[in-house]
């Protein structure tokens, strides 16, 4: 029998709420396969693409084994970029937010100690890139000994970027005693060699996406010289004029370029490639997802895996020179069932490419007319309408949780001695508390941040302004989100 409710699989009620108030009604099929099998320790192989619901589909049962009281790390998540390492992370933590489970992320270019200080203290889920979870693991900062669970995700991205040496090297520190499940678009050989070696008797799972993507996506292309690029990218933008839209092109230079010709004509835009710092891509990222500007320039560091809604139009400025990330840039648009469009330039010399996208997707990319100058004219107005009123601004996906949930900073913290359990102590003393109200405690040198849960916070930021903690009244703040 089919599962068709999250109530079958006996989950606890904090993750039930989670999965309740990010709106997920029922298991998609990438869920229904990974979620019981985990939940029984099995080993799991799935083929499945992004935007299946697949990483909720470990999130869930791992969220639901490990032991809050555990100090140490008891999952890994290992994924091939930074970004979706951030991704990751916050899914995890949606969806653990209310067992108040603890999720860093470790990647490269950003700043080692702060990572180390995370990991030092209470974590349940670390989610990383190899690199940087090696240098951990070398370094001492990541103790593995308790890691039960591990997920690979990715797994094909990760052998295209050369890392499959550095993940055996990972799973060589981790004890033998684990459940292992690895997920991947496609199987190439290599993998399968990973998953004999490292995996016991893993259930098979393929999920077929019924509707895929490609099929989903309208697509067509364009001929183009090499300098009348700009010129047709305006002149399609104007007709096309979508809410929101991700220019692909091939290198950073041209999205310096193309950003810069689209900034001076005053579209709402901004750029993301990956010569840029970790911090400014991030904000990027956070700031396209929520909405604050409509048209979005980068090269391939935006198309994999980034779960965003709402793309309602793809533009490769710069075909791409293999068929996969075609395939990739265009599924930013026509996401969880969504109806999408993707326009391709093709310049002159660029038909080989062309030619093996059509034989990689088995079908030929319509080619269009450039627009005429009258339907250019004609659709401008409306165009400069819309490119002068700010986009609907979206709501982050953890924001519903987090609306329950009040921050507070307390100045106090591991300087003056302050420990997690004297916080517990205090807010557990407060009339109309206990120990389930009380969220991530984070207790830094100078200062501690503590989570209330369940519209509790007012009552408690209210009565420490008159209660000590460690017998000392401390200055208690909302912390602004
Ligand atoms: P993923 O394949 O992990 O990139 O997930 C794609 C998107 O599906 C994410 O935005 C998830 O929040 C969303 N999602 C995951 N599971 C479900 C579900 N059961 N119902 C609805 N949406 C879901």
């Amino acid at each position: 029998m089919t599962k068709t409710n999250f109530n079958d699989y006996k989950l606890s009620s904090e993750l039930l709420k989670a999965i309740n108030m990010l709106n997920f009604k029922s298991p998609t099929r990438v869920q229904e396969q990974v979620i019981p099998a985990v939940l029984e320790q099995k080993d799991i192989i799935v083929k499945s693409q992004t935007g299946s619901g697949k990483t909720a589909a470990f999130a869930i049962p791992i969220c639901e084994l490990v032991d809050w009281d555990e100090n140490k790390p008891q999952a890994l998540v290992i994924v091939p970029t930074r970004e979706l390492a951030m991704q990751v992370k916050e899914d995890i933590f949606n969806i653990g937010r209310f067992k108040r489970l603890k999720v860093p992320a470790i990647y490269g270019k950003s700043p080692f100690y702060n990572q180390e200080k995370e990991l030092k203290q209470k974590t349940h889920v670390v989610v990383g890139t190899p690199g940087r979870i090696i240098d951990h693991i070398e370094r001492g900062t990541f103790d593995t000994s308790k890691i039960k669970y591990l997920v690979i995700d990715e797994a094909d991205e990760m052998l295209n970027m050369g890392f499959m040496e550095q993940i055996e090297t990972i799973i060589n520190n981790l004890s033998k005693e684990r459940v292992t499940v690895l997920l991947s678009a496609t199987m190439p050989k290599d993998i399968e060699v990973l998953c004999n070696k490292y995996m016991k008797d893993p259930i098979h799972a393929e999920i077929e996406d019924q509707n895929p993507a490609i099929d989903r996506i309208y697509q067509e292309r364009y001929t183009v010289d090499q300098r009348d690029k700009i010129k047709l990218l305006r002149d399609i933008t104007i007709v096309e004029n979508p809410d929101s839209c991700i220019i692909f092109c091939n290198t950073k230079q041209k999205v310096d370029e193309v950003y810069d010709e689209l900034a001076n004509l005053k579209y709402t835009c901004a750029k993301i490639h990956g010569g840029m710092e970790q911090r400014d891509r991030q904000r990027v990222m956070n700031d396209f997802k929520q909405g604050n500007f409509r048209y979005l320039v980068a090269t391939d560091v935006a198309a994999r895996g980034i779960d965003i809604d709402d793309i309602s139009l793809v533009i490769n400025f710069d075909i791409p020179q293999d068929s996969e990330s075609y395939v990739h840039r265009i599924g930013r648009t026509g996401r969880i069932g969504r109806e999408g469009r993707a326009i391709t330039f093709v310049a002159k010399n660029e038909t080989k490419f062309l030619n093996d996208i059509h034989q990689y997707i088995g079908k030929e990319i319509p080619l269009k007319e450039r627009p005429e100058k009258e339907a250019v004219a004609n659709s401008k107005q409306e165009f400069i309408e819309k490119i002068n009123t700010a986009p609907e601004i979206k709501e982050a996906k953890g924001a519903q949780l987090s609306k329950e949930i009040m921050k507070l900073h307390i100045n106090a913290g591991k300087k003056t001695k302050m420990r997690p359990v004297d916080i517990v102590g205090t807010l557990c003393n407060i009339k109309g508390m206990t120990a389930e109200d009380i969220g991530i405690i984070n207790v830094l040198d100078i200062s501690t941040f503590v989570e209330i849960l369940n519209d509790k916070g007012e009552l408690v930021y209210r009565e420490l302004q008159k209660t000590p903690i460690k017998g000392r009244l401390r200055n208690v703040s909302k912390v602004e989100r």
